[in-house]
């Protein structure tokens, strides 16, 4: 029997409309869910294949409510016996963001997978109908379980930890810069290479959150740019905001001037969670190298950029932790 496989379908460029096939210029979440599906040839032959529209928006319009509302809905899919797999299409701006979320809150080992488009469904060469088939390909196939939350672009399978958007208009734009490829997929055959080590979907602590109709509430979590003269006091902003907690977007190892350690050495004190990550797109932020993180009560974001350090920090905090608890969620998912 063909495994059944559900898309999920949230917008982006993948359902996008370009004014001309040869034009730069597009507005993204044009085509359903429905149209989408009949645009993949042969889609059938890999799986029983059904779509639900849970969004149609460019993904820099992703909120937390629709990801609360994905993941709800994802976790609710995943418990009929009948469900093989999930395939979340969605825009590649905040792709690596909504991977995460989800790898941290979904409570299934079964697959997710979740897939897009860097042109137009109209471009010339459109890339969406091949990943949307590689994409069903890996949520239909069982030696993608166990393997957290997945995301299928250009023939490449990434772990929802690792991947980054590196181009801004290129297809070859997912990197897993630190940990390298979960496999490949050419044309609907899988071939993986590892299972990601970090902790993850129906392991996670945080699996429990968004099962049913849930009303969690994520607290204000900023990020901040660290450069050259930076101003200490867009932290006060964040904070008089309501913010709980700061994630650094560092200079290299995490670093900030040193009027901005200091202030957040003050803020850390008072309670406000303070995350050292790097504006670099590659590498790990370690402890206490340049900045005494044990003295100011920082804490490192290891591998996790700004944008998904956030996330995992957004999460943790709905758990009232202590600075040690947080640091150890760092380190393992
Ligand atoms: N801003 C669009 C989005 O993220 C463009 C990126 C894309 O889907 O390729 O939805």
């Amino acid at each position: 029997m063909k495994p059944r496989v559900v898309i999920l379908a949230t917008g982006g460029t993948i359902a996008g409309i370009s004014h001309a096939p040869a034009q730069a210029g597009y507005a993204s979440g044009q085509v359903t869910i429905r149209q989408m599906i009949q645009s993949v040839p042969d889609l059938d032959h890999l799986a029983v294949v059904t779509g639900e529209q849970i969004s149609n928006v460019g993904s820099q319009d992703i909120s937390f409510d629709i990801l609360k509302r994905l993941t709800g809905r994802i976790n609710a899919l995943l418990e009929q016996a009948d469900i093989h797999g999930i395939v979340v299409t969605h825009g590649t701006d905040t792709m690596e963001e909504t991977a995460f979320f989800l790898n941290l809150t979904v409570n299934s080992p079964k697959p997710v997978v979740v897939t897009g488009a860097m042109r137009p469904a109209n471009a010339i060469s459109a890339d969406g109908p091949l990943n949307l088939f590689n994409a069903v390909a890996v949520a239909a196939d069982s030696d993608a379980q166990e393997r957290g939350v997945l995301v299928v672009m250009n023939d490449r399978i990434h772990g929802a930890h690792s991947l980054t958007k590196t181009n801004t208009t290129s297809v070859e734009t997912f990197l897993s810069p630190v940990n390298g490829l979960v496999g490949t997929v050419n044309y609907g055959k899988t071939v993986y290479f590892r299972f990601p080590f970090r902790r993850h979907t129906f392991l996670s602590r945080f699996s429990d959150l968004f099962c049913t109709q849930s009303r969690v509430m994520l607290p204000r979590v900023d990020i901040v740019y660290a450069c050259i003269d930076m101003p200490p006091d867009l932290m006060d902003c964040c904070v008089a905001s309501g913010a709980q907690g700061i994630v650094i977007a560092g200079d290299g190892n995490g670093n900030m001037n040193q009027a901005t350690v200091k202030k957040a050495a003050r803020m850390a004190g008072r309670g406000v969670f303070i995350v050292r990550s790097s504006r670099v797109p590659t590498g790990t932020v370690g402890r206490n190298v340049e900045v005494d993180d044990d003295a100011c009560g920082f804490i490192v974001s290891d591998e996790l950029n700004p944008a998904k350090a956030r996330i995992l920090l957004m999460l943790a905090l709905t758990e009232k932790p202590d600075l040690k608890t947080v640091q150890q969620l760092f380190y393992t998912y």
